[in-house]
């Protein structure tokens, strides 16, 4: 673990770079910076091991002030201690498609990316080797410098029938759930937000990949505001208790997640015309289908990718939607004999971000949503899906038994977004502010377009590609 240190003694000295947050963006940022740097790591939760996390069987979590005008319930998930929601995500990380740095210019719909997937994809590969992932036989979809670092997951019943009839659009998942490598392998068991082996890969896991001299860390500090003078931050304002402080530093990098670094940001005075807006996730339907053939049974709790709705000229009108294939069953099917005959699908659309929703400051200086909704393109995107299942599947679907739209991905993304010009966008294409320069904001808040895919491989990628930039 780093050198954890006081309050007393993080203020007693000028740092090279401070980072606020101590998940992916933060220490993926951390390991991609040159070495001999003298940085502090201020964290505002405690580091919660493992085994205290499954005998708790809970975590710190945020609770965010919402306005919610969209007529459906709409949830957001931050937990709040070391290594922040690694230690609960599920440990999906699809690369984003190449098409979906160039929706705007390909399409004519989104924002801008200020960069593409060839400028990332040697950094995805070295996030990929970090997380120890497990994948194979996507390259035609998302082109790779580098195989993945370990096989895929044995596939169920439903993914080798789609597979072998649809080997173009059906692929075995990429996930940080390991098959092989240092942690436990996943043993199929499906609650991978408290995976009781540790198989996914996690920050407090995988924590020698981010290990350094010369990095001390602060727990229990609230990252609260940047001092900003003349254009240059100049230190970072800490809550610790009752007492403010400040810890000075040449640089200071947020890695808080897209609602918190927006709050900081704005406490801090950033004049951005997008500071705080864009706010988004992707929009999902998970389905339970009755079909004529049987459906679980794999290595792992999602083992199946169909690119079947993804890419295509639809994306001038309707989302890219990603198909995940859960081999962890709601409810098996009744009728005797058939009893795995069902599949659970979840349908994820990108969403086009909206200026509408997004994040302020409330009368407490605390963060406050507004939520306006998910956009039309999204739902298009989902109904298309919907409508053309039979498509992308080899055997009769009989029925659908169940469809639920969940009330959040657990992404939070934009509100800082990334893009070339600062009347538009608020940090560049090396997370830098435009108009701070050593000042970083980090995390999916930089995405100005959602994408299908997962956020965390990509974020990770990115702060990866910052850190190496400084
Ligand atoms: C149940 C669940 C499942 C998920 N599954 C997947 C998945 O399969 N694939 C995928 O790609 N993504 C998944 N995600 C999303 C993924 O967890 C996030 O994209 C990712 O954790 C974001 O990383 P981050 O470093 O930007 O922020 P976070 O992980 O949110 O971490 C933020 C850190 O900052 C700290 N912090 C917050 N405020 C302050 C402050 N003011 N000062 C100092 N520190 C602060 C927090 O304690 C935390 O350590 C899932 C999320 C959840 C909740
Ligand atoms: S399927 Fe089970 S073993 Fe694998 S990551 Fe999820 S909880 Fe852990």
């Amino acid at each position: 673990m780093f050198n954890q240190i006081t309050v007393a003694e993080a203020t007693a000295e000028r740092w090279d770079m401070v980072i606020a947050g101590s998940s992916f963006a933060a220490m993926f940022f951390l390991r991609g910076l040159p070495s001999g740097l003298r940085v502090l790591i201020v964290e505002k939760g405690e580091i919660l091991p493992h085994a205290d996390q499954l005998a708790a069987f809970s975590r710190p979590r945020e609770t965010y002030a919402q306005q919610n005008t969209s007529g459906h319930f709409k949830d957001w998930v931050a937990h709040t201690m070391f290594g922040g929601n690694s230690n609960c995500w599920w440990g999906q990380v699809p690369r984003f498609h190449p098409n979906d740095f160039r929706l705007a210019q390909m399409y004519g719909v989104g924002a801008a990316w200020p960069l593409g997937y060839d400028d990332l994809e040697p950094f995805y590969a070295e996030v990929e080797q970090v997380m120890q992932v497990a994948g194979g036989d996507s390259e035609h979809i998302l082109p790779r410098s580098a195989p993945f670092p370990f096989p895929p997951h044995a596939l169920s019943r439903s993914d080798i029938a789609c597979r072998a009839a649809f080997p173009d659009i059906w692929v075995p998942v990429a996930t940080a759930r390991s098959n092989g490598g240092s942690r436990a392998t996943c043993c199929a068991n499906g609650v991978c937000d408290l995976c009781p082996v540790d198989a996914k890969f996690t920050v407090l896991n995988g924590i020698d990949g981010f290990l350094r001299d010369g990095v001390s860390l602060l727990t229990g500090a609230e990252a609260w505001r940047v001092d900003i003078a003349a254009g240059r931050a100049t230190g970072l304002v800490i809550r610790a208790g009752d007492a403010t402080a400040t810890v000075a530093a040449d640089q200071v990098a947020l890695a808080t997640n897209a609602v918190n670094n927006a709050a900081i940001l704005l406490r801090s005075g950033v004049d951005s015309p997008a500071l705080g807006a864009y706010l988004h996730e992707q929009h999902s339907l998970e389905l339970e289908i009755d079909v004529a053939a049987p459906g679980y049974f794999g290595g792992s709790s999602i083992t199946g990718h169909c690119y079947g709705f993804y890419d295509g000229p639809h994306r001038s009108g309707a989302a890219a939607v990603l198909v995940e294939n859960y081999n962890a069953p709601n409810a098996l099917r009744a009728e005797r004999g058939r009893w795995s005959e069902r599949m659970k699908l979840k349908l994820i659309a990108e969403d086009l971000p909206q200026a509408d929703n997004r994040v302020s400051l409330g009368a407490d200086d605390q963060p406050r949503l507004t939520w306006v909704g998910h956009s039309d393109y999204a739902r298009a995107g989902l109904k298309r899906a919907e409508d053309n299942l039979q498509d992308i599947l080899p055997f009769a679907l009989e029925r659908i038994v169940a469809r639920r739209s969940p009330a959040t991905e657990a992404h939070i993304q934009g509100t800082h977004r990334m893009g070339a010009d600062p009347a538009t966008s608020v940090v560049d294409n090396t997370l830098r502010l435009h108009r701070v320069a050593n000042l970083f904001a980090l995390g999916s808040g930089v995405y100005p377009t959602s994408s299908a895919a997962n956020p965390t491989l990509t974020l990770s990628a990115l702060s990866l590609r910052a850190g190496r930039l400084v």
